[in-house]
């Protein structure tokens, strides 16, 4: 029986196996014996059953606990077979029980939020559930913080401030590591026990599984922007939450409420994505790094930004005017995003933490003259050769040149 056209794919138990064995098999693992290679896409919204008692049975079960359905999905809204494939393939590169995706990031960060318990009552909109965060985030996670679109109230600490920031009615710690854009690092062991009980939110987006897996290290939720270098080809828009399942079910249930799901044909090609996430990110991650080599040792260069951890971004800081940079490339693509094949430049300040409050941006050490540089799979030279162009003239010829001008 093929399970991703009548049911739910709920993974087959295998022994553990090395993250490039995962990344090309988990959530594939049905598909030999049933004579497939490919797995099937399931675009079906809804299906059909005789049996309405069975289905009254399954959606109170659902709305219980919010359990992955047994058996065929009953609606599209309830969980979908083929995004089930890479649900299950991306909890098992990141080490977690389960996975529940959306169709965002942001989507993701939002369900995050609203299954938080409420203080004080069960009931919602008893009081604001409180969210210590550490800056910078991703301009737009910062600002539906901020902004308490959600009912959050959020208090923004350093990481070393976390444990005094922790209230009794404090629903999570959100923590970036890489952050975008200033890819400063957090210590996730660290945070994790001054977390304590309270549930830490390790967005995963710029390091991958690849580089690091944050629930070893004490995270209960790890998120995705699935957009970036899970889908890797910048034709995704996708969003995922790696946890345990008892998060999982709050989480589904509110996805199910709230309709953030993920097209089946979004999580045909993410399971797509992983199966060369480890290769992408490696080489990506080595052009990265003799970039940030070749800015650092560059008098143009201002100041470099390259996480220890490694990793395909990286961040820099120019003398001159960043906005003429992003005007003069012409291999490297100008664009927000970041996690595609190719090279993305763009300046924080004007498009990725636009939203955020000019002295709260700067404040986190997003600069107005900082750029940021999302490495692909070009040739290491052809990339330098053009942002050797676009950063202009070598700065000693430019002194020159300002000195002639000044005397003209
Ligand atoms: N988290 C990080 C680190 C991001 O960079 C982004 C988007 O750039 C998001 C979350 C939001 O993801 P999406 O754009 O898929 O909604």
């Amino acid at each position: 029986m093929d399970t991703a056209s009548t049911g739910a794919y709920d993974g087959v138990r295998t022994a553990p196996r090395a993250l490039a064995t995962e990344a090309v098999h988990a959530g594939r693992d049905d598909l030999a014996r049933q004579g497939l290679h490919a797995p099937p896409i399931d675009l079906s919204t809804t299906y059909p059953s005789y049996d309405s008692r069975a289905e009254a049975a399954r959606i109170d079960a659902f709305a219980t606990d919010g359990a992955g359905l047994a058996g065929p999905p009953v609606y599209a809204r309830l969980g979908n077979p083929t995004v089930a494939r890479f649900e299950t393939a991306l909890a098992r590169l990141e080490g977690t029980e389960t996975a529940v995706a959306f169709a965002s990031g942001m989507a993701a960060l939002s369900a995050v939020l609203l299954a938080l318990p409420t203080p004080g009552s069960a009931r919602a909109g008893q009081g604001p559930r409180h969210v210590v965060a550490v800056r910078p985030l991703y301009g737009c996670s910062d600002h539906l913080l901020t902004a308490g679109l959600l009912g959050t109230e959020v208090t923004w600490a350093d990481p070393d401030g976390i444990a005094d920031a922790l209230r009794p009615d404090t629903g999570l710690v959100m923590v970036e590591s890489p952050a975008n854009p200033t890819l400063a690092e957090v210590d996730l062991r660290a945070v994790a026990d001054a977390c304590g009980p309270v549930p830490l939110l390790a967005d995963n987006t710029f390091a991958t599984p690849v580089l690091q897996r944050p629930a070893g290290q004490g995270a209960r939720l790890v998120l995705h922007s699935a957009t970036k270098y899970l889908g890797g080809h910048g034709d995704v828009l996708a969003g995922v939450v790696a946890c345990d399942e008892e998060f999982a079910g709050r989480l589904r249930r509110i996805r199910f409420a709230t309709g953030g799901v993920l097209h089946p044909l979004a999580g045909y090609l993410l399971l797509r994505g992983l199966s060369t996430l480890p290769v992408r990110v490696r080489a990506a991650s080595a052009n990265a790094a003799e970039l940030a080599r070749r800015l650092a040792a560059d008098p143009r260069v201002a100041r470099v930004r390259y996480p220890r951890l490694g990793g395909a971004m990286v961040a820099f800081e120019v003398h001159d005017d960043p906005h003429e940079v992003i005007s003069l490339v012409r291999l490297v693509t100008p664009a927000v995003s970041l996690g595609s094949v190719d090279t993305l430049i763009q300046h924080p300040a004007s498009l990725s933490h636009r939203i955020v409050d000019a002295d709260d941006r700067r404040g986190a050490g997003v600069t107005d003259r900082l750029l940021r540089l999302s490495v692909g799979l070009e040739d290491v030279d052809d990339l330098w050769a053009d942002l050797d162009r676009a950063l202009g003239a070598p700065r000693e010829r430019q002194g020159a040149e300002a000195l002639r001008e000044a005397v003209r």
